[in-house]
């Protein structure tokens, strides 16, 4: 292999000679990916088609041993280092430029224990990965909205989805991590072992070490559920908008009710109402009926469809390879001057694809404490996220002007906190809130140098 130039944890650029090279190649089983090399330009895609860096390399792992490989690597060279999981983070931050990209997305076993019900998962698999595996044993645990989102970023944030109200995120269903820290050790974190850590893991973010695998609590979930789309017009998304948070707050944890203002495929604006009901048919038929009673819908679609499916029912709307920018932060309720402002502002949406989303929270996941979990947002009900997507780059300027002005024009509703997973990068204490202190003493007694620091960074200051 021939020499590489890239960039160390000081910004400087070092060239890796012939042998260096030829050692990481040997220590590593997966590929080693550079530019010139057949398998890169695909490697480099994360989902955002706005992020658009060049790692020096790229090393993809086909296990645990690869990780430490690669880490323990990085460390002895100094080199700038950014992890890949599913590759959704809106920024990019799986993807570095000119340093070494960790690449799990070879790592995606899923292993189900039935008879404990119980998971394990490996540091790259998808949440389609996730589900399909536990649903072949009519299980399943919180995983979010769109399938190839990565497991594991995810719970490292906190995870939302629609078995949250029922059974708590995914952190809060997380039974231990099995972590490489940044000199190379493999840690494994629960609660019995490295408890401090196994706090940090869950909704602390990608700071603290690379999870090669973790393990997760299951639950029996369908393998058929209640669950489906109302579309409302624009002319009813006041009263309906009003109605959603009347009916959503209170409703029973089996219910998870998330909202949107979009655009229909006919071109027209319209309000939709997107339910997942886990419980038995007849208590979800009583649960629903209100909703389906209400306005009446333009359209609805609500009937009884197997979980996967419900669980794949997003993706339709957040392809890969588009161009997206959103924001979040959380709610407690939906007043009447935020419906205003939302109406206002989404009427100026300069993408028919673009869209404001609440997704719904409460239930369990505000049942667990505070300070249990380094995610903290548990008084939230809502988060409310407007996402631009579009395809033109030459119109990037217009749709993050969008984003950031409906997230401003509705800040006087929010509860000031963020979700890590959504803005983390941008607004760190916001995103880490009452538990931020306590995240910054892990950092410096896991990783003072601040190896990981391409994620919703936490700095050290030992
Ligand atoms: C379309 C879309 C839908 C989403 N829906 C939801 C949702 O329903 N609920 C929800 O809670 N969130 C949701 N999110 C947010 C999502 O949880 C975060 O973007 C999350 O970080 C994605 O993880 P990833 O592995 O796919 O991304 P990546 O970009 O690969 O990783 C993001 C960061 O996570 C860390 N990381 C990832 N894997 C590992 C690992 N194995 N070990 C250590 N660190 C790791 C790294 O710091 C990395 O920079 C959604 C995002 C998108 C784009």
């Amino acid at each position: 292999m021939s020499e590489v130039e890239i960039i160390t944890l000081t910004g400087a650029a070092v060239v890796l000679h012939a042998a260096a090279m030829h050692d990481l190649q040997n220590r590593v089983q997966g590929e080693v990916l550079r530019p010139s090399d057949e398998g890169y330009e695909e490697a480099r895609k994360v989902w955002n088609g706005m992020v658009d860096k060049r790692p020096a390399l790229i090393a993809r792992c086909t296990g645990l041993a690869d990780v430490i490989a690669a880490v323990t690597f990085a460390r002895e060279h100094n080199l700038l280092v950014s992890v890949r999981g599913g590759g959704h983070n809106i920024a990019g931050k799986a993807v570095c430029s000119g340093g070494l990209m960790i690449d799990l997305s070879r790592m995606r076993r899923v292993q189900v224990d039935p008879g404990n019900r119980t998971a394990r998962v490996e540091g790259g698999a998808t949440l389609g990965d996730l589900d399909r595996q536990t649903q072949a044993f009519g299980l399943a645990t919180t995983a979010g909205v769109v399938t190839h989102t990565g497991v594991v970023g995810l719970t490292l944030g906190g995870g939302v989805g629609r078995l949250a109200r029922k059974y708590g995120l995914a952190c809060d269903n997380l039974l231990s991590v099995e972590l490489v820290t940044a000199d190379g050790q493999v840690l494994r974190a629960s609660a019995a072992e490295n408890a401090d850590l196994f706090w940090g893991v869950r909704g602390g973010g990608g700071n603290f070490g690379i999870v090669a695998s973790c393990e997760f609590r299951l639950h029996p979930v369908g393998p058929v559920v209640l669950g489906g789309t109302v579309i409302y017009s624009l002319a009813q998304a006041r009263a309906a908008l009003k109605f959603y948070d009347e009916f959503a707050r209170p409703a029973p944890d089996e219910l998870s009710a998330d909202a949107f203002l979009l655009t229909a495929p006919d071109g027209e604006r319209v309000f939709a109402i997107s339910v997942c009901h886990i419980g038995s048919m007849t208590q979800g038929e009583q649960v629903l009926r209100p909703l389906r009673k209400f306005g009446p819908p333009l359209v609805d679609q609500i009937g009884p469809l197997p979980y996967t499916e419900m669980q794949a029912a997003g993706d339709v709307f957040f392809p890969p390879g588009l161009h997206y920018y959103y924001k979040s932060h959380f709610m407690t309720e939906i007043n009447d001057d935020a419906i205003g402002t939302l109406q206002t502002y989404f009427a100026t949406a300069p993408s028919s694809r673009s869209v404001v989303a609440f997704q719904h929270y409460g239930g369990a996941v505000s049942r667990v404490g505070r300070a249990e979990t380094a995610f903290s947002h548990r008084e939230a009900q809502y988060n409310f996220i407007p996402a631009a997507v579009w395809t033109d780059p030459r119109e990037s300027a217009t749709h993050l002007k969008w984003v950031r002005e409906v997230w401003e024009r509705m800040q006087p509703f929010a509860t000031g906190g963020v979700y890590v997973n959504k803005d983390g990068e941008e607004q760190i204490r916001a995103a880490y809130g009452a538990g931020y202190e306590r995240l910054v003493a892990l950092k410096n007694k896991y990783d003072p140098h601040n190896f990981f620091r391409l994620n919703a960074n936490v700095k050290p200051t030992a």
